[in-house]
């Protein structure tokens, strides 16, 4: 059995928002950002997904007050076949397949499809549910949540990540979570763009280390930043668009960490959720 996690970055529908709130420099013109999810091949725990992006349930409750209001400021465009579960269909894996969902935070075009996979267990930082889920209304919509995206059961299927202290190769992070215990997939801690959010760190070939220089590993880093390039370069967003965070302290604090841990791993994938990813390294460790 290969020791190591097939990561297959995969969209699910668009948002259009304008780019000058995403990139320094942009243009005041309106852009579509893929809502990137992924698809884990994991050695024993089978199809793992990392979010779901959108389905026709977000574009159902932004019809509808409060939602809608979502829907102005984030308008969607999702297509048919592109829902997580359609997409996996056609890959041959059924939505009883998948049994975990990891899920990097509770925004809309994150969580949109957990609906799809009734039989999946949810693994997340259990300090963004906190943060969130009491919220209602107008109040919830203006964090990017819809109440409405989350099954009716989801606090029986959660399974909270247990953060302990972190291996040397992930460090500056001092906390991780070794999410199925089997040393492939470690979470770490990136709140303030959400509360709770995370970023995994998985080994995608056989014998990869994480204090090495990032050879066999992929950094799925959710909304850390709205580019690849902009991570990598431990670049700020812009200040109009800093108003929209959690917590902009913490978001600036996590964002310096993943730079800080992609300038001692540069050979690393790195994939954000509204960006194109990297393409894949055919190279393996000591390549
Ligand atoms: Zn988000």
């Amino acid at each position: 059995m290969p020791e190591a996690v097939e990561v297959i970055p995969l969209v699910a529908g668009h948002c259009l928002n304008v780019a000058a709130l995403t990139d320094r420099g942009g243009r005041w013109r309106v852009r579509a950002y893929p809502a990137g999810f992924a698809l884990l091949r994991h050695p024993t725990r089978g199809p793992v997904l990392f979010d779901t992006g959108y389905s026709a349930r977000v574009v159902a409750a932004m019809r509808r007050w409060p939602g809608w209001v979502y829907g102005v400021v984030t308008p969607v465009r999702l297509r048919p076949g592109e829902a997580a579960a359609e997409q996996l269909a056609a890959l041959g894996i059924q939505p009883h397949d998948v049994r975990h969902v990891i899920v990097s935070h509770l925004h809309a075009d994150h969580v949109g499809g957990l609906h799809d996979f009734p039989r999946a267990r949810f693994v997340q930082d259990g300090r963004g549910a906190h943060a969130l889920t009491p919220l209602r209304g107008v109040r919830a919509v203006r964090r990017a949540f819809l109440p409405e995206l989350l099954p009716d059961d989801v606090h029986a299927r959660t399974d909270a990540l247990r953060f302990t202290a972190a291996p040397p190769g992930l460090a500056p992070f001092p906390h991780a979570a070794d999410v199925f215990g089997d040393g492939l997939i470690h979470a770490l801690p990136v709140p303030g763009h959400a509360p709770g959010m995370i970023a995994l760190v998985v080994r995608t070939a056989p014998g990869a280390a994480l204090d090495g220089d990032g050879t066999g590993l992929t950094l799925l880093a959710a909304d850390a930043a709205w580019s690849v390039a902009a991570l990598r370069r431990g670049q700020d967003v812009p200040a109009v668009a800093r108003v929209a965070f959690w917590d902009a302290a913490q978001e600036r604090a996590s964002a310096r960490a993943l730079a800080a841990w992609l300038e001692r791993h540069p050979r690393a994938r790195v994939i954000v959720s509204h960006d194109e990813p990297e393409p894949a390294r055919v190279d393996v460790a000591h390549a």
